[in-house]
């Protein structure tokens, strides 16, 4: 038997039911449809009412019941077994463990203490609303796959009494918002304690010191997440004043000062909050900590000051060292999207108490440093990004295309260089399939491939051995699923807008299982286009209407509270929605969240996506679609750019030119509308002699097979794994082994770079060996005299850049090539290289200088350049 645990839900269960209480609380139920069945049969109807929820269905259940069950010798055989299970997930060597004991494909992975991964939201189960959308769904979706593949990895943010909001509609189809306050009593979570699982250990309370001479106190809950902890703050807790207590209330509510209270929180308290952890259970500190978006960016300014208090650093060896150490993943793509603060603000929170520049909030750490992290082009703006990026050596966007919008967009903060060198990755973000796929599939999958491709997605190709008929059966299945719920959802929400039962019998018949069934779901920023489908209203209501071949809409999302343009748009949509000769074809559904939206990516045959391009960083919701068999029809942006391949669903095209907002629009709807009915309405159609849509389903089949294990969330953390955690981790043991001596090496480094940069100089560029007019292979011989003023020729590293000569010299299809040092002149030192041409045609040439330090991730990375004049 393992050590008592603080679970707060532990009720009245007999000892012989005693596994239920993990099970309930550990939230791997929530990806695992045999232990939601085991809780089934505690009670079918119960189940139902308390909405799938363990720790409410265990608090709810009547205790004869239970009595009944712990003599139920069948009961009692499941429930060992799921607790076995459970046991054995959370213990078995999984990929990680093999790549770090030289098993696996990576041998060289060695995450050493592990990743903290910080994010503002985390959405990993209904029971747990603390996320808003996609970001905190994403978040989610990490910690699960990061335990599948057993990755050391702890989640830290923040437990919001309220969560995000919960959206109604007024009668006029206007979204209200709700909050419900969640006790933290009733929901799978348990209290961080100074010694772990030692039930006598008071909590652990962290303490942050705000302005003014307050401290802001937070409890820390632990959600347990297969294997990964993701440990919350809570600031409602007695020891704050009221307005202290308020600081964790509500995600995206109040005002700036609110948000960079809980910003400070979340960073500096969350990394105390780690710290704490790792006391509570001996485990060792994380190697590598994650900022999923720049809003918990503070958490860096906390390492700096824990290197400067304990280790005696200086500010430039402390940075050195927690750059090394950290991943930043930026999710926007458009500068309004980023988090952003008044300086007034910052200066407010981060100075002295006495206005100094002495930090109290953390000492032996400066203001003017901190303010320095976040500048932008705007001094009276501190920008979480721009920290972000400074404090985090590696950086990715979220798909191949948001890497390529971020490299322009951040370009500034690496001048010199063109965006294509700007050291921002990608990786293109993924979805839990067991969380999202339906446990139909799996029961399939498992039949047909067995359970590598459930467990390991392998074996995705045995897709190809299941006839046209099942695939096509599993999807009328799922579509029936959905047509039921979206009735119980259109119902609830009429009563709920003030209609009577009475008026409410043609509810029972809206949508129609034979139908094809297509979704819109998310939350409704602009860029999303929400009403797009409405461009031309008639058009869309002869396809719904159509007698032959009609489609059916379901539309749901959230506007955020304070968007009245974002409200109006969903009325909009209600009021169509709303008129009685179009009510039984297209529904809002109000209250988006992840107990609706698993029955949408079951159920539509299509899934609608429509956003300004490139405005989309990734969107993942079409890939919980995919996974379940419903073919994309999407803009190609995010994730879709990449993966849409022409037979895995639809591309609507983009008019990316038109700069006239209306008159994009238009081009874009009608194109959507075009496809709609001449591509995407007869296929579903077309059928062959059995009723089966053949090329339909052969498109179904080919999204499974074909997609499906490349939109995967274990595909990605597998990437970050491989492409940032990995380096992060070596690189952090580079720095810090002797006593830091690497971070201080390499702030010496800095210092010595920027002050000598100013006399660098590439002299003379001689380039022979070249015929009049050059062919593709041709040899090109770069000799370079270089001025290196202080630094060493090891200090430098010096490149030949080949590429096509422009009109106004610009370069383009550049070719890089390093140069060898090959001996000293008057003028300086001298490099030379052979470079074989690339191109053809009007060739040009240059030879640039970059600084070049064995610990640093890129050469880029000081964003210093000095190419050749002239
Ligand atoms: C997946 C998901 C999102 C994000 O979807 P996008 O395609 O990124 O807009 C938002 N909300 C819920 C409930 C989701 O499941």
């Amino acid at each position: 038997m393992k050590a008592l645990r603080r679970f707060t839900v532990r009720a009245h269960l007999p000892e012989r039911l005693a596994a239920l209480g993990p099970l309930s609380t550990n939230l791997r139920w929530s990806w695992h449809a045999e232990t939601q069945d085991l809780f089934r049969r505690l009670d079918a109807e119960l189940w139902e009412r308390v909405r799938f929820d363990p720790v409410q269905m265990l608090s709810d259940i009547a205790p004869s019941r239970l009595d009944e069950l712990a003599d139920d010798t069948a009961f009692l055989i499941a429930l060992d077994q799921a607790a076995a299970g459970l046991e054995d997930y959370l213990t078995r060597p999984r990929w990680y463990q093999e790549q770090r004991d030289g098993a696996g494909r990576h041998p060289a992975i060695d995450l050493g203490g592990g990743v903290a991964y910080f994010s503002m939201e985390f959405g990993v189960s209904e029971v747990l609303p603390n996320y808003s959308g996609g970001l905190g769904i994403l978040a989610g979706d990490h910690l699960k796959a990061a335990s599948d593949l057993g990755l050391p990895l702890v989640g830290v943010g923040l437990l919001y009494r309220s969560g995000y909001f919960r959206q109604g509609l007024t009668a006029d189809g206007w979204q209200t918002e709700h909050y419900p306050p969640h006790d933290p009593q009733g929901q799978p979570l348990r209290v961080l304690t100074e010694r772990g699982d030692d039930p006598s250990s008071p909590p652990v309370l962290v303490h942050v010191a705000l302005a003014g001479g307050r401290i802001l106190r937070a409890r820390v809950w632990i959600a347990q997440v297969g294997r990964v902890p993701l440990l919350l703050l809570d600031s409602d807790i007695p020891e704050n004043d009221a307005d202290l207590r308020r600081v964790t209330d509500r995600l995206y509510g109040g005002d700036q000062d609110h948000r960079i209270k809980q910003e400070i929180l979340a960073g500096v308290g969350g990394v105390r909050a780690v710290r704490a952890y790792s006391r509570a259970y001996s485990r060792p500190d994380p190697s590598v900590f994650h900022m999923n978006e720049g809003h918990a960016g503070f958490l860096g300014l906390e390492r700096i000051r824990e290197l400067v208090d304990a280790e005696g650093l200086d500010f430039d060896e402390a940075l050195a060292a927690v750059r090394a150490a950290t991943v930043f993943t930026t999710h926007t793509p458009v500068p309004a999207g980023i988090d952003r603060f008044p300086m007034d603000l910052v200066r407010h929170y981060f100075g002295g108490h006495d206005g100094g520049n002495d930090s109290t909030l953390l000492p032996g750490v400066t203001l003017d440093r901190v303010v320095a992290l976040g500048k932008e082009s705007d001094p009276h703006v501190f920008n979480m990004a721009h920290m972000g990026l400074r404090l985090a050596e590696r950086a990715n966007g979220v798909s191949k295309l948001h890497g390529i919008v971020s490299r322009d967009m951040f370009n500034g903060l690496w001048p010199g260089f063109d965006a294509d060198e700007v050291p921002i990755g990608s990786v293109t973000n993924g979805v839990h399939a067991p969380t999202w796929a339906a446990p139909e599939w799996f029961d399939l999958a498992r039949r047909v491939a067995g359970p590598e491709l459930v467990e390991e997605a392998r074996g995705w190709e045995k897709l190809d051995e299941l006839a046209a008929g099942e695939i096509w059966e599993m999807r009328h299945t799922l579509r029936r699923t959905l047509v039921h719920e979206v009735r119980r959802r259109v119902r609830a929400s009429w009563l709920d807008r003030g209609a009577t039962e009475a008026e409410l019998g043609w509810t029972d018949s809206v949508f129609d299982e034979n139908v094809l069934t297509v979704g819109f779901a998310r939350r409704v920023p602009t860029y999303k286009r929400l009403t797009l489908m409405l461009r031309d209203p008639e058009r869309l209501e002869r396809m719904l209407l159509d007698e032959e071949r009609p489609l059916q809409l379901v539309v749901a999302g959230k506007s955020h509270p304070a968007d009245d343009a974002g409200k109006a748009l969903i009325q909009q949509i209600v009021r169509f929605a709303d008129r009685h000769e179009v009510r039984h074809r297209i529904v809002f559904l109000p209250d988006y969240d992840m107990s609706m939206a698993r029955y949408l990516y079951w159920g539509c045959d299509v899934w609608l996506n429509n956003p300004l391009r490139p405005l989309e960083a990734c969107g993942t919701s079409g890939m919980k679609s995919a996974l379940n068999g419903g073919l994309n029809l999407s803009i190609r942006d995010g994730w879709w750019d990449e993966m849409y391949d022409g037979e895995n669903g639809w591309a609507i095209p983009t008019a990316d030119g038109v700069t006239d907002e209306p008159r994009r629009d238009d081009l874009e709807a009608g194109a959507m509308y075009e496809l709609l009915e001449h591509s995407v309405l007869p296929r579903f159609y077309d059928r062959d002699g059995d009723g089966i849509p053949e090329r339909w389903v052969e498109m179904v089949r080919h999204t499974l097979r074909d997609l499906g294990p490349k939109v995967l969330a274990s595909r990605m953390v597998h990437d970050y794994t491989v492409g940032f955690y990995g380096p992060a981790a070596s690189a952090a043991a580079r720095v810090d082994a002797d006593g830091h001596a690497g971070a201080r090496e390499v702030a010496a480094f800095v210092r010595r770079v920027e002050s000598a940069w100013p006399a660098i100089a590439v002299t003379e560029v001689d380039g022979s060996g070249l015929p009049d007019t050059p062919e593709i292979g041709a040899r090109l011989t770069l000799t370079a005299t270089v001025r290196l003023g202080d630094l060493g020729v090891g200090d430098v590293r010096v490149q030949g850049v080949v590429g096509r000569a422009g009109q106004d010299e610009e370069l383009t299809d550049v070719v890089t090539v390093d140069m060898t040092h090959t001996g000293s002149g008057d003028g300086g030192e001298i490099f030379t290289a052979d470079i074989d041409l690339p191109i053809s045609g009007s060739v040009g040439y240059t030879v640039r200088v970059l600084p070049h330090h064995r610990l640093l991730a890129a050469d880029a990375d000081l964003g210093l350049v000095t190419a050749a004049v002239g």
